[in-house]
């Protein structure tokens, strides 16, 4: 298992920051997930300065559907990012948590009514708009509340990501936001501009997850600073701002090979540059949305051993005791993981066994 950040061996044991994981089991019970919290800010840190948020007041959103408690909120507000969420009760863990409500974006595909309240109630700074029947829905309760709220218009750029079909998410067919297909986006457009209790400041996309190639960022950066000049010509209307969204790709098993934090942004910042001048365009103020690279790294599940069983000349199977309660990736899309005895860490394992859950399923 590939170490990183505060994870260590010592005594034949894994150690993560400095402290053994047999003796956060003894205090805590399993399954358990352990977070580097040093590891979490520097991450944060790296972004934060290969984004250039300071020189060109661009931003880094958290994309909290990663992982998402108080602690967290107030860690990503420390490190000067901002905040996505998709649900209300992501909402009123960050609003618990008293992370400046202004730095928050509101995503989803099927905001509630309640959402949608409590959003404008509460004071988020940006909804990213996904659909007709929330921009008007959003207009209505804005207007009862006797606000203006900021909006982007979350677009689907028509951009194959080579990953799994669940998490693709740029593709003209998909649930996400507006399609470049017919009239869809502009006519999106101009009702935002009509809506008095709307202020549309800027266009969203987010291709992907776990994606290791850096030119569908730099493809996205090309169609979406296209729509804000073909808005601005048609409508006169010039859109500030430009969210990318995340996706940037993590090491979970050797097979995965990840770019550099700074190669991703350094792509894009000199894609924004060129494809500016070439459209004789004011550079947007631009956000990125990282989740998993921010925290996937950072965090260790620990589970205990307990039935172990041997079907003679067919397979043996360790069971742990957590299962797709606690991580449901690999039986929802078969995602792989590193996994290694933490505390028996130097031990040769020369036996192939499953690893399975103690969930009512085979996932
Ligand atoms: C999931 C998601 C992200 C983050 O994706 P990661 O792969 O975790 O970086 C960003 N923006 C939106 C809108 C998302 O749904």
């Amino acid at each position: 298992m590939k170490l990183f950040g505060a994870m260590e061996v010592k005594d034949n044991e894994l150690f993560i920051g400095g402290v053994s994981s047999t003796d956060l089991i003894n205090k805590f019970g399993s399954p358990l997930y352990v977070m580097d919290e040093k590891l979490l800010i520097d991450t944060c840190k790296n972004y934060y300065k290969n984004f250039k948020c300071l020189e060109n007041n661009n931003r880094v959103a958290y994309a909290g559907k990663a992982f998402l408690t108080k602690e967290m909120c107030r860690l990503i507000d420390e490190q000067g990012l901002y905040l996505d969420v998709v649900s209300g009760g992501e909402l009123y863990t960050a609003y618990k948590a008293g992370f400046p409500l202004e730095k928050i974006y509101f995503h989803g595909n099927n905001k509630s009514v309640n959402e949608v309240e409590l959003g404008v109630k509460l004071g988020v700074g940006v909804f990213v708009v996904d659909n007709l029947d929330e921009m008007k829905r959003l207009n209505e309760i804005s207007k009862r509340y006797n606000k203006r709220q900021n909006i982007y218009l979350r677009l689907t750029p028509g951009i194959e990501a080579h990953t799994h079909q669940y998490i693709k998410t740029g593709q003209i067919d998909s649930k996400f936001g507006f399609a470049p297909v017919g009239e869809i986006i502009m006519n999106a457009v101009k009702l935002a501009i009509d809506c008095e209790n709307l202020n549309l400041t800027g266009l969203h996309c987010h291709i992907g997850s776990q994606i290791f190639e850096i030119q569908p960022y730099e493809d996205a950066v090309e169609v979406m600073l296209g729509f804000i000049k073909s808005i601005k010509e048609e409508t006169g209307h010039i859109i500030p701002e430009l969210d990318l969204g995340g996706g940037f790709g993590i090491h979970y098993t050797d097979d995965d090979k990840p770019k550099e934090t700074k190669d991703y942004c350094s792509a894009i910042l000199n894609k924004v540059d060129e494809v500016c001048e070439k459209l004789n365009i004011q550079r947007p103020i631009l956000t990125i949305e990282p989740g998993r690279s921010i925290v996937g790294n950072a965090g260790v599940t620990l589970y205990t051993i307990g039935a172990i069983k041997e079907i003679e000349g067919v397979r043996t199977y360790v069971s742990v005791d957590g299962g797709m309660t606690d991580n449901i990736r690999p039986a929802l899309y078969g995602a792989k993981y590193d996994m290694t005895i933490a505390n028996k860490i130097n031990n040769k394992c020369n036996e192939r066994v499953a690893i399975a859950g103690k969930c009512c399923e085979s996932g």
